[in-house]
């Protein structure tokens, strides 16, 4: 483009006042403020302008040359309101998970249970007792509330909360490990994703690793005789998204037999997912609890509140009182200390499990995982029938059987019977389709399996059956 046509354009470009007059602006300046859709709209029109000066749009962005003010002003107004388009799906919103794993790390794994919402919301929209002893009228410290609670739960000496596992383990290292050695076997060296690896935790709270046994196999005397003078704590590492299978052996903290002469070193065990219901009742094998833990020889306990605890994101460390007393008194405790919302959380939870008969019926991360395959049944059938109704026209409809798993890092190789509805467009690209319901008003995240989408109902509420074949309707209607 001429240099002359480029400033013909840039001439072109109605005055701001003169689009903040425009209908569809002021509506976004009724939705988000004034303020924002100033800076969006210096935004658009700042693209508008560098891709004319540097050329470096595409041939339609070019063809505004030739375009008149009132063009110029449409694809302004388009370009703003696809800005704020934007700018919804990146605000944090609550989504509908249809891929039957019920602790997903990237949708927030567990969800709720009323009553720690309820909780959240009489402490936090209020002053409490966060910090204050009620009784005496002094100063009292956040960690006193929840601990009685988990000691009878897990049958722990003391207990206390932070942030996450992954600050739990890390805490704990920290406190009885500085610059001393780390015993942790080769088969137990986990990823968890998201950068969280036990080696690098290990050197990064100060400590030395020192490493026993092999991958598949780890035995009593491989602890045993890595033992010295410079060993500070014996880890073990739950396995928690893979299982080692075959020709193996590991140990059993209460095995290890401390050689004369050593001294014994403090027995940690990072559980990973802490689960205090027994998952035996629902058919699959019993996961080891908290307890079980400590029972076989463990000083200290670390476990997540958003795994199978089905709670808030947070790191419980249950064990010896001695040792949580020497962690409340590490200075970095404050770094990963939890905040008042967690703690209501993890209350109303913990209270969860202390009232209700069958807790697993209150906690929806405990429910969804024991859904019954009738009620599953029932859900699909009932989600299939909305589906044909609203869009019957654009696609065949399927209920079929389903494998499932409980993802978070959680109950590794076990398998979960489920059901989805599938779906199969006449025309359209799957693939197109599932993007589409992702960046819907109420996004939906499905999977896609031969070339059919997938909705797996045990993730799903009754009350969203109605949203889904709603918005695939809305999605499919658009598309053909
Ligand atoms: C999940 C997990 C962690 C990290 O827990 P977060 O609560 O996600 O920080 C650490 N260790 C193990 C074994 C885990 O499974």
């Amino acid at each position: 483009m001429s240099k002359n046509a480029i400033e013909n354009v840039l001439r072109n470009i109605p005055p701001i006042n003169d689009i903040l007059d425009e209908t569809a602006v002021a509506e976004l300046i009724g939705l988000h403020g004034r303020k924002l859709v100033l800076l969006r709209l210096g935004e658009v029109l700042d693209d508008l302008k560098n891709k004319l000066k540097n050329k470096t749009g595409k041939a339609e962005d070019m063809n505004c040359a030739s375009e008149s003010q009132k063009d110029l002003r449409e694809k302004i107004i388009f370009d703003l309101s696809e800005a704020f388009k934007r700018q919804d799906l990146g605000r944090l919103k609550s989504v509908i998970n249809a891929t039957g794993i019920v602790l997903h790390t990237n949708l927030g794994r567990a969800p709720l249970p009323k009553n720690s919402l309820e909780k959240v919301f009489e402490i936090c929209s209020g002053y409490s007792n966060l910090e204050y002893d009620l009784n005496k009228g002094i100063r009292g410290s956040r960690y006193d509330h929840l601990e009685e609670k988990l000691c009878r739960l897990t049958g722990a000496e003391s207990a206390i909360i932070v942030n996450n596992n992954a600050a739990a383990v890390f805490l704990c290292l920290n406190t009885f490990a500085f610059g001393r050695e780390v015993l942790v076997s080769r088969g137990e060296l986990v990823e968890i994703g998201g950068h969280f690896r036990i080696p690098e935790i290990i050197i990064n709270s100060g400590c030395i690793i020192r490493e026993v046994g092999t991958t598949n196999k780890t035995y009593n005397w491989d602890y045993e005789r890595a033992i010295n003078e410079n060993t500070a704590v014996l880890l073990k590492v739950h396995t928690s998204n893979y299982r080692i299978t075959g020709f193996v052996c590991s140990a059993e903290i209460k095995e290890i037999e401390i050689p004369q002469g050593k001294v014994k070193p403090i027995m940690m065990e990072d559980l990973g997912s802490g689960c205090l219901f027994d998952l035996s009742s629902l058919g699959i094998s019993k996961e080891r609890s908290p307890g079980d833990s400590l029972e076989s020889g463990a000083d200290l306990v670390t476990f997540s509140g958003d795994k199978l605890l089905g709670g808030p994101q947070a790191g419980i460390i249950i064990g010896k009182k001695e040792l949580i007393e020497k962690i409340k008194k590490n200075p970095l405790l404050r770094i990963v200390r939890c905040d008042k919302m967690t703690i209501a959380a993890l209350e109303g939870l913990l209270e969860t499990y202390d009232h209700a008969d069958s807790p697993e019926m209150k906690i929806p991360a405990l429910s969804m995982l024991a859904e019954d395959s009738d009620s599953l049944t029932a859900k699909a059938l009932s989600l299939a029938k909305k589906i044909k109704k609203e869009a019957g026209a654009f696609c065949k409809v399927d209920v079929i059987d389903v494998e499932e798993v409980a993802g978070g890092g959680s109950l590794p190789g076990v398998v979960f019977r489920g059901k989805a509805v599938a779906v199969r467009t006449l025309k359209e690209n799957p693939e197109q389709i599932r993007k589409l319901l992702r960046k819907s008003e109420q996004p939906i995240v499905c999977r896609i399996a031969e070339d059919r989408i997938l909705f797996h109902v045990r993730t799903i509420t009754e009350k969203e059956i109605e949203i889904i074949g709603r918005e695939l309707r809305k999605v499919l209607e658009q598309k053909s």
